[in-house]
């Protein structure tokens, strides 16, 4: 791809300056080199590639889609340890790619972008870093990841705690839990993940469960030599490993937007807690009281047996308050722990509440979210003249790998940016009236979705209840309308001052 024209100055002046080092920054990066356009720089707020991959530490941190499908199509790893790989291993995953792609020279590591504003009369967009550098990018690419910011709940008291207490995606390691008394706050999908863990080195797990989560077995097993001998020799069998991977992921989506067609699903969910779960008592409490699919299905064969253990508890009376030495319910019973693990997830309502991004006309991303974050196919927003996000609003949180879903993307802005060359423009911005039509389909569509009235509040609703997160249809419905960007959602432009 040709370059674009670049502004003069001192500051650096790549055609696309990407903020992430994650999945999706890495794979745009590795898209553009593809297209062959090589002007790009990567900034990393820390010192290591990896993204949540390298924050989320916990022990038994693992990926709950399948390894085949949980990479890119375009560098499969022929030698996945197991069917669903471990935090460790998709990190070493990640920085083998890095490595074989050459991509470490256009990464800037412990480099935060602090603020970005977009110059009407260059069509350039400012973004200055922590230690005061600044690019001066034609386009801006966010991939600073969906679920990064741990959400720490505002409990009663929570500063009165004496022990040590930490989110689950900022993993304290310095924190011996042998012998200890720990209690964990949360049973989402990380929580479920390190309470088999951590259970028999801690004296105590006692575990504080809000709603009831639905769960499904993992099946999830070491890969055999003769499997790994044949993905090497024969690369269509691992391919035919992902299709299956890939379906087996598409047909709930088809559930989730048809909830009457859930009995099945819900059917297996309530045969393996059955199975797994003898006691009446324990079980009714661990029974969601919502539609299977509203929040995101657990994939575990560990968690139930671990709460049997005698030296793990379940806690479903409502916490109260904290105290100096632990967390009383509301029946009044105080649980006595040294250490709090909070596996309270992530906020997600505005993603970009704090960021400090200046779009055309002095239009702030606050502004421009106001009534909630809203993009056009979850990729361009309004407003925001060559910036793409990556996992932007709507474009996630179905059932589908998060990596198809980030493909598409990464196809569909390079076609833009095609797009953008082939008419010689320097400026795209999705219409205003193109991004409302779009998200009033949308939320048509999501309105019967289970993610909408399945009868619980997930992450995928904002604070209005409003859903920010899923698509409405399945991977393959997304992955068709971002083949081709449309050329009538767009304004194209060429600046008016010339360029280099
Ligand atoms: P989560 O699914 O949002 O779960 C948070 C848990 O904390 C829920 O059980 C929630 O209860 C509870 N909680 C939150 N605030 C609370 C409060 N004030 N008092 C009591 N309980 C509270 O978070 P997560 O487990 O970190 O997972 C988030 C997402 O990350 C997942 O949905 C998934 O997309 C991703 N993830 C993926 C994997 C993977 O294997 N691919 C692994 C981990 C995480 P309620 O249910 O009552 O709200």
């Amino acid at each position: 791809m040709d370059s674009l024209p670049a502004a003069g100055g001192m500051a650096e002046t790549p055609d696309v300056l990407i903020v992430g080092t994650g999945f999706a920054g890495l794979g745009m990066a590795l898209k553009l080199l593809d297209a062959g356009h090589s002007d790009f720089v990567i900034l990393e707020k820390a010192d290591d590639v990896g993204g949540t991959w390298r924050e989320n530490t916990y022990p038994g941190c693992a990926c709950d889609v399948a390894s085949v499908m949980y990479s890119y199509s375009f560098a499969p790893n022929r030698s996945w340890s197991r069917m669903y790989a471990t935090q460790p291993e998709i990190l070493d995953y990640i920085r083998t790619v890095v490595k074989d792609r050459g991509l470490d020279s256009h990464i800037r590591f412990n480099t935060e972008a602090v603020s970005y504003e977009f110059d009407d009369a260059a069509d350039r967009w400012t973004v200055r870093t922590g230690s005061g550098q600044e690019y001066r990018p034609r386009m801006v690419v966010l991939a600073h990841g969906a679920l990064h910011q741990p959400q720490i709940p505002d409990i009663a008291g929570m500063d009165r705690f004496k022990g040590a207490m930490f989110h689950s995606a900022q993993w304290d390691h310095s924190v011996d839990l042998k012998g200890k008394r720990v209690a964990v706050i949360g049973t989402g999908s990380s929580a479920v993940q390190f309470i088999p863990e951590i259970a028999g080195t801690a004296a105590h797990v006692d575990v504080f469960q809000r709603n009831a989560h639905w769960v499904l077995p993992k099946a999830d097993r070491p890969l055999k030599a003769l499997e790994h001998r044949l993905f090497r020799t024969l690369p269509f069998v691992q391919r035919l490993y992902r299709l299956a991977a890939y379906w087996t992921h598409e047909l709930p989506v088809l559930a989730f937007l048809n909830p009457k067609l859930l009995g099945a699903l819900e059917l297996a969910a309530k045969r393996t807690l059955s199975k797994q779960v003898p006691d009446p008592e324990l079980r009714a409490k661990l029974t969601p009281d919502y539609q299977i699919g509203c929040k995101r299905i657990l994939l575990t064969n560990d968690y139930f047996p671990a709460l049997q253990r005698p030296d793990v508890s379940l806690t479903t009376s409502g916490i109260e308050e904290f105290t100096e030495s632990g967390i009383r319910t509301k029946d009044g019973e105080l649980h006595e722990a040294d250490v709090v693990i909070l596996a309270t997830g992530f906020s997600t309502d505005n993603r970009c509440a704090d960021e400090h991004i200046v779009g055309r006309d002095g239009l702030t991303i606050q502004e421009a979210w106001s009534e909630g974050m809203t993009a056009h196919l979850g990729t361009t927003v309004a407003g925001f003249p060559n910036l793409f996000m990556l996992m932007g609003p709507n474009s996630g949180g179905g059932a589908q790998s998060i990596l198809f879903v980030i493909e598409a993307q990464l196809h569909y802005i390079v076609e833009c940016l095609r797009m953008m060359r082939t008419r010689q423009a320097t400026r795209i911005e999705v219409r205003a009236d193109a991004q409302r039509e779009f998200n009033t389909w949308l939320h048509g569509k999501l309105a019967g979705s289970v993610w909408n009235s399945g009868g619980c509040h997930s992450w995928f609703l904002d604070h209005r209840g409003l859903n920010r997160q899923s698509w409405p249809g399945t991977g393959t419905s997304y992955w068709r309308a971002t083949r081709r960007p449309d050329p009538q959602v767009f304004q194209l432009s060429r600046a008016a001052r010339t360029l280099r």
